[in-house]
C-alpha cells in the first residue's frame, strides 16, 4: 500500500477507533487521521450507563487503548475537531478550525446524537440526557442517595440507568410511552418481564404514559405525565432515541436513508468513502434485509470490516445482530432480528429469571431473547445463521443440548 496515501476517518468513536486500528494491522503504512469532536480517545459507551455511572469504574477503564496507543501506531488522533464539510470530488475535507486536509479514503463513523425532548421545561437544568463520558459523570453527580431521578423512556437507556441509580440509593421513576417496555425489539412478555424485574428492585415503571412538561424554577422540580400525574425530580434523564449524525455525508451528495446507505462492504455511493458503526445503514445477507445498527458488536466488527474492505480485501459484513444488557440481577441478551414471527417457544422457566425464547417462522428460528444464558445465546445465534430446521419439542427440552442442535 503506497506510503503517500492518506486514509482519513471522521468520528473517533468505538467504530472509528477499532478501524483506526485495523487500517494498521492490514498493513496501510499511508497516513491515518483520525478525527473526533470529543476530548477522549476512542471508548466504549456500555460502561457509561453501568460501571462508570455508578461510580465502579473510572474513566480510563472506558477506552479502547490508553492515549498514546495512537501515536505508537502513527495514528493521527486529532481530539477536539469537527468535519464542517466534505468535499468529495476534491477529495477535502473542511475542519472546525478552517484546515482543509485531503484525502484518498475517507471512513466516516460519525455516529449519532440523543433525540432531545421538545416540551415546555425541557431545557430546565437537571435534564439529562446520556450519550457520551462527559454526560455519564454529570448523571452520576445527580444520582445521590435519596435523590426522585425521574427516567424518561423506557429503552435500554432509560431501563441501564435506573438500574444504576438505584444501586447508587436514588428513588427511581421509568415513563414509557409505549404499552410494554422495549416494545419495539422483543415481544410483549419479555417487556412484562423486565417491568417485574424493575418493579421488584424498587422501581415505579409507567408505561403507556407520555410527558406533558416539566416544572421548576430554573432547575426541574416535577415531571408531569399526561394523565395528570405529578411526580418530583431532583433530576431527569431522557433516553428516547438517538438520531444517526448523516447530515455531512447528505451534504455531501451521498445517499442517506435513515442513515447513511452503504454497500455490504461498507463503501456508500461514493466509491472513495465509507461508513461504519450506528450511523450506517447496511444490508445484512443474513436478515435478508437493510438495518442500522446502534449496538456494542455493530460499532466493534463493522469498523473493522469497512477498514479492511478499504485495503481492498473483499469481505461482506454479515453478523448476526447481537445485543446484551445488564440491569440489576439480569444480563439480558437479544441476538437475530424479531420483525415477524409466529410464535415463541421457551427453554427455562420465565419466572426463573433463567430462560431462553425462541422467535420462531416455520421451523426456523429467527431470533432469541435470554435472561442469564448467554451461553445459549452464542448457540442459537448458529441456529439463526444457517436458519436450520429445529422441532419446538426439542428447543424446549432443557435435556437436549442446544449445542445438539445447532450441528
Ligand atoms: P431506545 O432503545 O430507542 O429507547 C427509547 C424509548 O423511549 C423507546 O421505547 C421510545 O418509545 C421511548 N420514548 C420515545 N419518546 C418518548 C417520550 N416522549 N416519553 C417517554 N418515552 C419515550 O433509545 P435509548 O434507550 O435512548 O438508547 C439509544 C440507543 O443506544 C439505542 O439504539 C439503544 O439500543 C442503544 N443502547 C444500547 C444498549 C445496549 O445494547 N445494552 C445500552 C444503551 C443504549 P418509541 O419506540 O415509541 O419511540
Amino acid at each position: 500500500m503506497a506510503r503517500d496515501r492518506t486514509f482519513v476517518i471522521a468520528g473517533a468513536g468505538h467504530a472509528g477507533g477499532r478501524a483506526a486500528e485495523a487500517l494498521r494491522s492490514q498493513d496501510f503504512d499511508g497516513r491515518i487521521v483520525l478525527i473526533g469532536e470529543e476530548n477522549y480517545p476512542p471508548y466504549e459507551r456500555p460502561p457509561l450507563s453501568k460501571e462508570l455511572l455508578r461510580g465502579d469504574d473510572g474513566v480510563e477503564r472506558t477506552f479502547l487503548n490508553p492515549a498514546e496507543f495512537y501515536a505508537g501506531k502513527g495514528i493521527e488522533h486529532r481530539p477536539g475537531t469537527r468535519v464542517e464539510g466534505i468535499e468529495a470530488e476534491a477529495h477535502r475535507l473542511r475542519l472546525g478550525d478552517g484546515e482543509a486536509l485531503d484525502y484518498d479514503k475517507l471512513l466516516l463513523t460519525t455516529g449519532g446524537r440523543v433525540r432531545r425532548l421538545t416540551l415546555p421545561g425541557a431545557d430546565l437544568d437537571g435534564v439529562h440526557y446520556l450519550r457520551g463520558i462527559d454526560d455519564s459523570l454529570a448523571i452520576r453527580k445527580a444520582l445521590a442517595a435519596d435523590a426522585s431521578i425521574v427516567i424518561i423512556g423506557g429503552g435500554f437507556i432509560g431501563l441501564e440507568v435506573a438500574s444504576s441509580a438505584r444501586a447508587r440509593g436514588c428513588k427511581v421513576s421509568v415513563i414509557e410511552l409505549q404499552d410494554v417496555l422495549l416494545g419495539r425489539v422483543a415481544d410483549a412478555e419479555i417487556g412484562r418481564l423486565l417491568a417485574d424485574v424493575h418493579g421488584a428492585h424498587g422501581v415505579e415503571v409507567l408505561t403507556g404514559i407520555g410527558v406533558e412538561r416539566l416544572e421548576g424554577e430554573g432547575r426541574v422540580r416535577r415531571v408531569v405525565c399526561s394523565n395528570g400525574r405529578a411526580l418530583d425530580a431532583d433530576a431527569v434523564i431522557v433516553g428516547i432515541g438517538i438520531i444517526p449524525n448523516a447530515e455531512l455525508a447528505e451534504e455531501a451528495g451521498l445517499e442517506v436513508d435513515n442513515g447513511i446507505v452503504v454497500d455490504v462492504f461498507g463503501q456508500t455511493s461514493d466509491a472513495d468513502i465509507h461508513a461504519a458503526g450506528d450511523v450506517a445503514n447496511h444490508p445484512n445477507p443474513i436478515l435478508g434485509h437493510r438495518v442500522r445498527l446502534e449496538s456494542w458488536q455493530n460499532a466493534q466488527n463493522q469498523g473493522v470490516n469497512v477498514a479492511r474492505n478499504m485495503c481492498g480485501v473483499r469481505v461482506p459484513y454479515a453478523e448476526v445482530p447481537w445485543f446484551w444488557s445488564d440491569q440489576f440481577d439480569i444480563n439480558l441478551q437479544m441476538a437475530g432480528a424479531p420483525e415477524s414471527w409466529d410464535r415463541l417457544v421457551w427453554r427455562g422457566d420465565p419466572a426463573s429469571n433463567r430462560f431462553i425464547v425462541f422467535y420462531m417462522a416455520g421451523d426456523v428460528v429467527v431470533a432469541v431473547n435470554a435472561f442469564n444464558l448467554g451461553r445459549e445465546v452464542r448457540i442459537a445465534k448458529f441456529l439463526i445463521e444457517r436458519k436450520t430446521p429445529v422441532a419446538d419439542a426439542d428447543l424446549a427440552d432443557e435435556g437436549i443440548k442446544l449445542r445438539d442442535l445447532a450441528r
